[in-house]
């Protein structure tokens, strides 16, 4: 179904999944395009991010966001174009930073909208200057507060998150070990990124190799994954180690705890001998008033040439669901966002 001029398409959650999305997760809806009443503006979409959250917004399992309704249209932050105003804040040819979701169009009445320069970099807005690595920035140095020449573990490190936890980290001067999955994804976390280390989490003497590139243990460890990472992980930090835990996706497609020994007074013990910090968070709801700080710094260093990031494109909306199936599972290789209209 080609996106056209009088039609809006949209995808909705159709059922929630037992386990990991499936075709039967989502489907594709036409309706007609929406008008602009007074107030409202008519955005239409270019880019629509892909982040690990949504699997638990199409989850009822009790969480700190209430769940898409079955037969809505999926949430998600976009970049869009203002293509019809009768808003006196948003003039037609705006580009907005929108929270418009996974269809071509949306109405909008000018909340939480943010104006981007059109300045061919708005995709950033999604990524290393958005949500991702405001993420990034908070967790690893509010509650990871790396020292120099401490060691700092981050997994998902090609990804839109960790790739910026680990490049952060090495600006303050930690010692700087990535987990990823795949040899080309730790090829340029070290190579491009600038890592100190990379270990393919898949690899059968992963364990091992991780303790070998972390000779004096771990003191920040940024908790993406869970999972066989973190039981990896475990032994090797240091007493006072700092542990922000950020996401667990490893964990996302789980229909049941794992099978195994029960861990949990082993993590407990950990913590209390070692006296290490575990500390969650949520970013927009715990750090929503620093989002100006962050932003200034990543744009110097931006513009310094300090940091560096990858995006994963996927053209067409109809894609979406099959790329975050495929995040899920690690198939992206950068900050995954969908194109949708050439603009
Ligand atoms: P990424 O761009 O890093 O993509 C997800 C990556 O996770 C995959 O590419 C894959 O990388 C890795 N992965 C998937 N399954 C596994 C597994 N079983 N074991 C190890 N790695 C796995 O995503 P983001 O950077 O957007 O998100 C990273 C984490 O941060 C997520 O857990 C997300 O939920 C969390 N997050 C939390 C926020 C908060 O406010 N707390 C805000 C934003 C993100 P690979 O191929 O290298 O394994």
């Amino acid at each position: 179904m080609p996106q056209t001029a009088d039609r809006n398409r949209s995808i909705v959650l159709q059922q929630r999944p037992h386990g990991a999305p499936d075709a039967a997760t989502f489907s594709l809806t036409e309706t007609a395009l929406p008008a602009p009443q007074e107030g409202q503006l008519l955005l239409r979409t270019v880019l629509l991010s892909l982040d690990p959250y949504m699997r638990g917004r199409i989850s009822d399992a009790p969480s700190y966001a209430a769940p898409v309704a079955v037969g809505a249209v999926m949430v998600g932050a976009t970049v869009a174009r203002v293509v019809a105003s009768r808003h006196a804040g948003f003039a037609v040819g705006q580009l907005v930073l929108s929270y418009s979701g996974w269809q071509d169009y949306a109405l909008s009445d000018g909340t939480g909208l943010t104006v981007l320069a059109d300045d061919g970099h708005a995709v950033r807005a999604l990524g290393v200057l958005g949500m991702p690595g405001f993420t990034a920035y908070m967790g690893l140095l509010d509650i990871g507060q790396p020292a120099a020449g401490e060691t700092v573990v981050v997994a998902a490190a090609s990804g839109a998150v960790g790739s910026l936890v680990g490049q952060i980290a090495r600006l303050k001067g930690a010692r700087v070990v990535g987990i990823a999955g795949g040899a080309d994804k730790c090829r340029y976390v070290v190579d491009e990124l600038g890592f100190d280390a990379c270990i393919d989490h898949r690899a059968a003497d992963f364990a091992a190799q991780l303790a070998a590139a972390c000779p004096a243990g771990i003191d920040v460890y940024f908790e993406n994954v869970g999972g066989a990472v973190f039981d990896a992980v475990l032994p090797l930090l240091n007493s006072k180690a700092r542990v922000p835990v950020c996401g667990q996706i490893a964990n996302y497609n789980a229909t049941a705890l794992p099978a195994g020994p029960d861990r949990l007074g082993l993590l407990t013990r950990t913590i209390l001998t070692k006296r290490i910090r575990m500390q969650g968070f949520i970013i927009f709801d715990d750090y929503g008033a620093r989002f100006g700080e962050f932003h200034a710094q990543m744009s110097a260093w931006l513009r310094d040439g300090k940091i560096k990031f990858r995006e994963d494109i996927v053209d067409g909306l109809e894609n979406a669901p099959q790329a975050f199936s495929g995040l899920l599972e690690g198939k992206n290789f950068g900050k995954l966002v969908i194109r949708l209209a050439s603009d």
